[in-house]
């Protein structure tokens, strides 16, 4: 019996607009549910209601997910993929279309996905203990992102940051701008290695 994933929305041939890969056109599989419960939270799994109860739950096998793919590459976020036990079976069947494949993930839970996953850490610790990021992550990853928001960030994961090689992004959190562009801009002069991640998405309009 094939796989069933509840889904929060899906859509196809827009831009990634974050991270290395911002920029290139994609299709978004935004898998429903997190646990962690940011406060910044942009997809509706804020602390006010960590497990989306308000959110439009969907109901997708493989089969139908696979159907609806246009793009070469695809993201599949959330929420919190690592969530869906069954997300291994889904990598493994969208790759197995000649796409590749990224999730976007705060590293709470450990799966174990295929080597030519592209995996973006964007670690929230610092802000749910309760859920840390596994450490197995750090060296998995293929890209860590920061959310910049109190510029304390840095500090908090510095052990995680000196032993990685992969690149290393600052993203300001989007509702507070204003403010956290120029903190993640002091903050990337006195990192000159590290890149900064805008959400070009929100940039240009499009989901
Ligand atoms: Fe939202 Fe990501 Fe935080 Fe979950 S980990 S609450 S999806 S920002």
């Amino acid at each position: 019996m094939g796989h069933i994933f509840s889904v929060h929305e899906t859509f196809q041939a827009t831009i990634q607009g974050e991270g290395a890969l911002a920029g290139t056109v994609v299709d978004f599989i935004r898998l429903h549910g997190c646990p962690v419960g940011c406060w910044f939270c942009d997809t509706g799994y804020s602390s006010a209601d960590r497990y989306g109860r308000d959110i439009p739950r969907l109901t997708y096998t493989v089969e139908q997910l696979l159907a609806e793919l246009q793009s070469p590459r695809v993201v599949i976020s959330g929420g919190e993929p690592l969530i869906h036990p069954h997300l291994p079976k889904l990598v493994e069947a969208i790759e197995a279309s000649d796409r590749q494949v990224s999730i976007e993930t705060s590293g709470a839970k450990w799966q174990t996905l295929s080597a030519s996953t592209w995996i973006t850490l964007s670690p929230k610790t610092h802000i749910n203990p309760h859920l840390p990021t596994q450490p197995e992550w750090w060296q998995r990853a293929n890209e860590i992102k920061l959310v910049i928001s109190t510029g304390e960030e840095l500090a908090f994961y510095s052990p995680y940051l000196q032993t990685t090689t992969c690149p290393i992004f600052l993203q300001p959190e989007w509702a507070e701008r204003e403010r956290t562009l120029p903190l993640t801009m002091t903050l990337l002069q006195a990192n000159p290695n590290y890149r900064l991640s805008t959400q070009l998405h929100k940039l240009i309009g499009v989901p």
